[in-house]
């Protein structure tokens, strides 16, 4: 007997029996939380640490809706003597299991997020509470300094829950905008919709299971730009794939509960594993891809074993309930009671699991995560006493490597304005950036592929591409769109100016031009009746005609100083009276009248000067006449045109032709800030003018074929025209040199990369190549080349043969030495022979020469007694029988040698 009674008080004391069944209610696509359901409790049977007892899991599946199946499973459960019953996931049915649980006293675990959460007697949640998670997301507005934001919510239990976030800021700027996904997959006309309307700063509430599609689809329609900033209210957002949005440079903020580098998490993962693999499965959970709901059911199922080891010390009795009858099982309210009062200290896989008096979890710890392109890194933590504490320092939107642009996704504003962006001509209809083709377009293409960004265009309907407005303090056109963070990019013939460079930044220019005046054709020239002038400037005229004199006369001078000029006129008679010069005034400018002509004449100089002249004079004569005859052919042969102006100067001169540009562009800006009172005035005359300014270069275009208009337009637009229609041309130089550039907002993180992209495809002459083709090549390019005219011919002025006439005036210089030379030596040998003063005989000559009168000369006589006296010397010296008539009989050349006279 006594050992009986000690065997039944042993069976009291001992309590809970050996075989504990505990149920679990989960969802279809629950597999794996059911799989850590079982696998912890094997675990805590096998290492016996916790309790001593084994611990029978019993998972059953439940339909999310139906509540009947629901209510019938649990009755089953509790047939089955269970002692508490985990799950279902929050939804229609988890209340009701919980009023069962609560009817029949029986422990109900909870481990999802559940909005109707109410402190219940027997239930117990282990998912931190809604209104703590809101805190947390609101210290991050508060952190992130955001004045509005738009909270994208998936259903109506996560307006529900995140409810208090509406209420944080003051309504009257409507700093919260609401915007629920779409029912079904396709978000993008949602997130398109926040796009336009300038939404920045997003929490993002919704499924992990939807979240890499919302993601997708926001990058898609360029909502995953530098300019967003993100709060993913998901605590398992490290378990997806965020390569493709980590080098965008978006802000992307999540949450983490359970630290995948922890050992614990190691530790329990391993341990599932090695079940998993002794039945030759791979479970395929890792540390990276542990949701917070499994870890949740795990950290559930260990405080349900740390609780129920403290009850084995009292005498549990466990029976089959009937959910028809009104019997309840005594002891869990103990057992709800145990896993509430925190005396297990269980440090789970989600940290400590703790409750407050409430009954809620207490003591959160969360890791605030940050995307950067190194992936999901922890920038600072987060408890439930409501500490945040950042550790960041580097802001993740400053992130300079150049891998940045890799996947991000700008949007390009561009216009319609050839060849810069223009629609593709195509049979069939085409959708986003395949409609439009030019210059601008590939551009952003090509540094797109040396970049690695994605891109979308639009369009600036108007045309407008951005002047600042004085009255409203506002940019227009495609400079507002992008202070208006409506486009990311602008590129078109969009010209850097002052101006737009103090509100946007550009790129280093990608072309070079200037202003310029598009107007008609210049008309053919009627032919002048003197064009034979035209070849040579009147500079050069007035030059000619003075040598021509200047030589003639030159050429008299020697005549009568060079000795050997003179001759016997009649060299028959041995003794002429006197002598003669073949170079008279007439003579001398008949003769080089005669060589300039081509034509020669029947004077022929004997002397070495005047021979010299004449040479230099020839040689004059042939470089001109060839060089006059050869500017002629190119003034014979090349059409003249004429234009009514041939400069701005000329066309702001006259009030005839109107001029006028773009509306609004840089051109014209150039006329009202010109310093240049001309540019300055034009400017008045334009806007005063009606009907001058256009609003498109096409309309200019228009006019200049229509009216008698002239368009101030920018050079490489001019020659994009004039290479198509043959009817218009380029009148005039450049005004001014500027470039186009690429416009982004100011301290854009990615203007560099841009812009030494743009510097690389110049370098390598792959812009150059593009311009030629776009120019030239495309869409009619090349039909004027033809009538393109080399330019009138233009007549040969005095830098242009200003040599020769330095050549002939230093060949006449020389010939005047040599003239006098030859005259000195003459007189030298004449005073010899004539025994005669060599200054009488030279000033006798001068004397001579002086006179510049007749052609003739008499021959002087000298007394040939005083010679006899003396003997003869030189070559004058002859027999004493004959007298030496004049020196200016004796000439080397010819028939007039020495003569000697017989004397009778
Ligand atoms: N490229 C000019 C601009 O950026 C437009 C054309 C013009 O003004 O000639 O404003």
């Amino acid at each position: 007997m006594v050992p009986l009674l000690h065997l039944f008080l042993l069976a009291a004391v001992s309590g809970l029996p050996d075989t504990i069944n505990i149920g679990g209610l989960f969802h279809s696509t629950e597999t794996l939380e059911e799989l850590v359901f079982q696998y912890t409790t094997q675990t805590i049977n096998s290492e016996g640490m916790i309790l001593h007892k084994t611990l029978v899991a019993l998972p059953k599946r439940v339909p999310p809706n139906d509540s009947l199946v629901a209510s019938s499973i649990v009755c089953h459960l509790l047939e089955q003597r269970v002692v508490g019953i985990f799950g279902p996931r929050a939804g229609p049915t988890s209340p009701l299991v919980q009023s069962m649980c609560d009817t029949k006293d029986i422990p109900h675990v909870e481990t999802s997020w559940d909005t109707k959460q109410r402190r219940q007697d027997f239930l117990v949640n282990l998912h931190p509470h809604p209104s703590t998670l809101t805190r947390l997301y609101m210290d991050l507005v508060s952190a992130w300094g955001w004045k509005k934001f738009t909270l994208l919510y998936e259903d109506a239990s996560g307006l529900v829950r995140l409810s208090s976030l509406l209420t944080m800021f003051d309504k009257k700027d409507n700093p919260v905008t609401l915007r629920q996904l779409a029912t079904h997959k396709n978000h993008r006309q949602i997130l398109r919709d926040m796009r336009h309307a300038g939404e920045r700063n997003i929490i993002l509430d919704c499924s992990i299971e939807t979240l890499p599609e919302v993601l997708k689809q926001a990058q898609q329609v360029g909502l995953m730009t530098s300019d967003q900033s993100y709060i993913i209210t998901s605590l398992d957002l490290h378990t997806i794939d965020l390569e493709p949005y980590q080098h965008g440079g978006t802000n992307i903020t999540g949450l983490r509960m359970v630290d995948p580098n922890s050992t614990i998490v190691e530790m329990a993962v391993k341990r599932w594993a090695d079940l998993e693999l002794r039945k030759g499965k791979n479970l395929g959970i890792s540390p990276q891809t542990l949701t917070v709901s499994m870890a949740l059911i795990h950290d559930a199922v260990q405080l349900f074993a740390h609780a129920l080891r403290r009850l084995d010390s009292r005498a549990v009795n466990m029976r089959p309930l009937d959910c028809e009858s009104q019997d309840s099982w005594g002891h869990g309210a103990s057992l709800i009671n145990f896993m509430k009062d925190g005396q297990s200290m269980l440090r789970g896989l989600t940290g400590m699991v703790q409750f407050d008096n409430e009954g809620f979890r207490t003591n959160i710890m969360l890791d605030i995560m940050e995307l950067s392109y190194k992936g999901l890194q922890r920038v600072g933590t987060w408890n439930s006493s409501g500490k945040l504490n950042i550790t960041r320092l580097v802001p993740p939107t400053s992130v300079h490597d150049s891998e940045s642009l890799h996947n991000r996704t700008f949007r390009v504003l561009t216009a319609l304005s050839h060849p810069y962006g223009m629609l593709r001509e195509s049979t069939v209809a085409l959708k986003g950036n395949d409609q439009y083709e030019g210059f601008g377009i590939e551009l952003i293409h090509e540094l797109s592929l040396m970049l690695g960004f994605n891109y979308t265009f639009e369009l600036q309907l108007d045309n407008v591409y951005g002047s600042y407005n004085n009255k409203t303090k506002q940019w227009t056109g495609m400079i507002q769109q992008l202070l208006k963070e409506e486009a990311d990019l602008a590129i078109t013939d969009l010209t850097i100016t002052s101006d737009r460079e103090a509100a946007v930044d550009f790129t280093t220019p990608f072309m070079s031009l200037g202003i310029s005046i598009l107007y008609k054709r210049p008309t053919e020239e009627a032919p002048d009746l003197f064009s034979f002038m035209a070849p040579l400037s009147t500079d050069v005229w007035i030059c000619m005609f003075s040598v021509y004199m200047g030589v003639s006369i030159l050429l008299w001078i020697m005549g009568r100083i060079c000795p050997y000029e003179w001759n016997n006129p009649y060299p028959c008679i041995e003794e002429p009276e006197e002598l003669e010069n073949q170079f008279t005034l007439q003579n001398s400018l008949w003769f080089t009248i005669g060589s300039l002509m081509q034509q020669g004449s029947e004077i022929a100089p004997i002397a070495v000067s005047t021979r010299m002249v004449a040479g230099i004079w020839w040689f004059f004569t042939l470089i001109m006449v060839s060089s006059y005859t050869a500017n002629l052919a190119a003034f014979l042969t090349v059409e003249s045109t004429t234009s009514p102006f041939k400069n701005v100067r000329e066309l702001a001169n006259q009030n005839v032709i109107k001029y006028g540009a773009k509306i609004g562009g840089s051109t014209v800006n150039f006329f009202r800030d010109s310093a240049d009172k001309m540019y300055r005035d034009m400017y008045k005359k334009m806007i005063e003018e009606p009907g001058v300014l256009a609003s498109s270069n096409n309309e200019g275009l228009k006019w200049v074929k229509e009216r008698n208009y002239a368009y101030f337009m920018e050079s490489t637009s001019i020659q994009y025209i004039t290479e198509r229609d043959c009817e218009v041309a380029q009148v005039g130089e450049l005004l001014d040199t500027k470039g186009y550039g690429i416009a982004m907002r100011k301290d854009s993180s990615y203007r560099n990369q841009l812009s030494s992209a743009v510097l690389k495809l110049q370098e390598s002459g792959k812009l150059a190549k593009m311009k030629n083709r776009w120019w030239k090549e495309e869409r009619g390019g090349g039909r004027c080349a033809d009538n393109v005219s080399s330019g009138n011919p233009s007549p040969l002025n005095l830098l242009n043969v200003g040599g020769v006439f330095v050549v002939l005036l230093g060949g006449l210089v020389l010939s005047c030495f040599v003239a006098l030379y030859e005259l000195l030596c003459k007189v030298h040998e004449t005073s010899r022979r004539e025994k005669v003063p060599f200054l009488e005989e030279l000033m006798a000559e001068f004397r001579f020469i002086a006179r510049c009168h007749g052609s003739t000369k008499p021959i002087r006589k000298y007394n040939s007694q005083e010679k006899e006296d003396s003997p003869p010397t030189g070559e004058g010296t002859g027999p004493q029988n004959f007298v030496r008539m004049s020196i200016y009989g004796d000439t080397p050349y010819g028939f007039n040698t020495n003569m000697k006279v017989p004397l009778t």
